[in-house]
């Protein structure tokens, strides 16, 4: 093969590898233990604190609806499951319930 021939070849070879990592990449985040590791890991990151963070993460799986104003929590928007945490106290609210408790916890910590 002419050596030009041979450069083009190699490069399109690490494009395929490349898109085929992509792929990969993208399905291994669609898994459910993928999933489960983000959700835990940016709760972590949120400071939230539990001895479980499993059995944590297997009510947020069962809890379909918000445990303040008991609408169905599902998909995007202001009825997305959230986890409300503050000082320890832990519920499972929609986004619009999690909105106001953000906001009446503002409120409440500028008072002080
Ligand atoms: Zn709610």
């Amino acid at each position: 093969m002419p050596y030009n021939k041979e450069i083009q070849k190699r490069s399109d070879d690490k494009r395929k590898d490349c898109l085929i990592r992509k792929e990969q990449l993208r399905l291994q985040a669609l898994k459910p233990e993928s999933i489960k590791r983000r959700v835990i890991r940016d709760w972590k990151k949120r400071g939230v604190v539990t001895n479980n963070y499993d059995k944590l993460y297997d009510d947020y799986l069962i809890t379909n609806t918000c445990q303040r104003c008991e609408n169905i929590m599902e998909g995007k928007g202001q009825n997305k499951k959230c986890l409300y945490y503050c000082n320890e106290f832990l519920i499972f609210v929609c986004n619009s319930c999690n909105w106001r408790l953000n906001r009446i916890n503002i409120i409440m910590n500028n008072k002080k």
